[in-house]
């Protein structure tokens, strides 16, 4: 954090101090939530969680070197007492953003929020120092804290903002208010929590509804493939502006193709100029996130040639996403273990296909591992049914369904698509998954691995990879 005095942070986040020897002492490192990552010069934010009280840590992160602790109650220890540690944490933030006067720029969607994240940064640190979001810690507590991060050379503050509800990104814009809006997409992301993929559009169009209007410079970046952020453009006073491969898209993609490899290979068209782009990352799904990558940097000033460039060079910077491992034998493992959910399961059974035409010249099949998608509600079962069916129209070789319930799901809807004996097995859990594999997998044969957090399929692709 940029340093602050003990007594600004009071007065910033409208606190009491409470034990401080001398109110002009600086914070100079972090501000941390997690005492074993407090380091000389942090400030420790003591928040009271579900398995353990911050509070009860305040001692031992002085003693390892915090000047203070912002607590809820008074502490033995050096402390700024407030109502609300987590209000204090996002007034703490928003005064550092202003002071800074950092460009804000907001993500937000139902499926790859962290993926374009991460190439929006990828793309603007070229131009210009850029912090942001760490893996997905877009929540009331993780948004503020990446921002404070930023110190005076930060040029771009680029944050992802998830959504359980109604409100949550009218809470987190009002944290960090950003002069630039992108929204990807409208999916069944937490749908059972939501009610309906409408209430799931208000909830996502209060970002565009943040921001300036287009005088003041704000910008609405919108999916225009997507009808429901497409609606979007009638809710905010920014500039919008549209990418995708609509004809009115004024950062669109033509030629799109997959390579052998499964990597996403298209030419690039801004109002400025257009550039080839052959991406790192693995799946389709990759071209609307870049497209949306592309025209956050256009709108900053960056040369087209430039965004195709670091496009075609940009990593995934997050774990568990398509994270595609060849082994010494030559089976490849495609550890997509992160999340799941209706869009990111077709869009990574794809990218499953078009590596199995490769995979086939090898001698090789192609493994569909799939469990669980959480939080779909009522749409749970037809969810899951279409997913097993869409495996088999992609002629995915095998289906591996892991788990309970929803995993049969997954299963009944290959086999009444049309998959038959071998092709579709459903087993009861990763170990059961790992032992099937393990018998069963030859040189050549590509595996994908995904299910929702909770069933932590990655378990299956790591031992996959260990016994080798
Ligand atoms: P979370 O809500 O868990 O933070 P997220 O929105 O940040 O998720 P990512 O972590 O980027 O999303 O990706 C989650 C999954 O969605 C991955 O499996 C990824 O392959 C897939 N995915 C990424 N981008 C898209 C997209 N544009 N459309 C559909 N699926 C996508
Ligand atoms: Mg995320």
């Amino acid at each position: 954090m940029i340093a602050l005095s003990l007594a600004e942070i009071a007065e910033i986040v409208g606190g009491k101090t409470h034990d401080i020897p001398d109110p002009a002492i600086l914070v100079t490192g972090s501000v941390v939530i997690d005492s074993r990552a407090v380091e000389p010069g942090s400030l420790f934010a003591a928040f009271s969680g579900e398995k353990a009280d911050g509070h009860d840590f305040a001692e031992r992160a002085v003693a390892q070197g915090a000047v203070a602790v912002l607590a809820a109650r008074p502490v033995p220890a050096p402390a700024i007492v407030v109502d609300d540690v987590q209000a204090a944490l996002g007034r703490l933030a928003r005064a550092v953003v202003e002071r800074l006067g950092t460009q804000v720029v907001a993500l937000t969607g139902s499926a790859g929020k962290t993926s374009t994240k991460d190439l929006v940064a990828q793309v603007l640190r070229r131009k210009a120092p850029t912090v942001f979001t760490p893996g997905s810690l877009n929540n009331e507590i993780g948004l503020p804290l990446t921002a404070l991060t930023a110190t005076a050379e930060t040029e771009h503050l680029v944050l992802e903002m998830g959504a359980r509800g109604i409100g949550h990104i009218r809470y987190l814009t009002g944290l960090t208010p950003p002069r630039i809006g992108l929204v990807l997409n409208v999916g069944t992301a937490h749908i059972g929590e939501f009610g309906g993929r409408e209430q799931i559009a208000v909830a996502k169009g209060e970002l565009v509804e943040s921001l300036p209007p287009a005088e003041e410079g704000g910008i609405a970046v919108l999916n225009a493939d997507d009808p429901l952020v497409r609606a979007m453009s009638t809710r905010t006073r920014a500039r919008v502006v549209l990418f995708g491969e609509a004809a009115d898209a004024a950062v669109r993609a033509e030629n799109v193709r997959l390579t052998e490899h499964g990597q996403p290979s298209f030419t690039l068209h801004t109002p400025t100029g257009c550039s080839d782009v052959t991406m790192r990352l693995y799946g389709e799904h990759h071209v609307s996130n870049a497209l949306a990558a592309a025209a956050v940097a256009h709108e900053l000033g960056m040369p087209v040639d430039e965004i195709a460039s670091a496009l075609s060079e940009a990593g995934s910077l997050s774990r568990w996403r398509m994270e595609v491992t060849e082994r010494p034998d030559g089976v490849t493992i495609v550890n997509d273990a992160y999340n799941a959910n209706p869009e990111s399961m077709r869009a990574a059974l794809r990218a499953l296909a078009a590596m199995g035409e490769a995979a086939r010249a090898k001698g090789g099949r192609t493994w569909a591992v799939l469990g669980m998608m959480a939080e779909l509600g009522d749409e749970a079962l037809a969810e899951h049914d279409a997913v097993g069916r869409l495996a088999v129209r992609l002629n995915v070789g095998k289906l591996v369904a892991v788990g309970g319930r929803e995993a049969s799901w997954l299963q009944l809807g290959a086999y009444n698509e049309g998959s038959w004996g071998e092709e579709s097995v459903h087993v009861s859990d990763a170990q059961a998954a790992v032992d099937l594999l393990r018998s069963e997998l030859r040189p050549g044969d590509v595996v994908l691995v995904k299910a929702s957090r909770s069933v932590g399929l990655e378990k299956v692709a790591e031992a996959l990879l260990e016994g080798e």
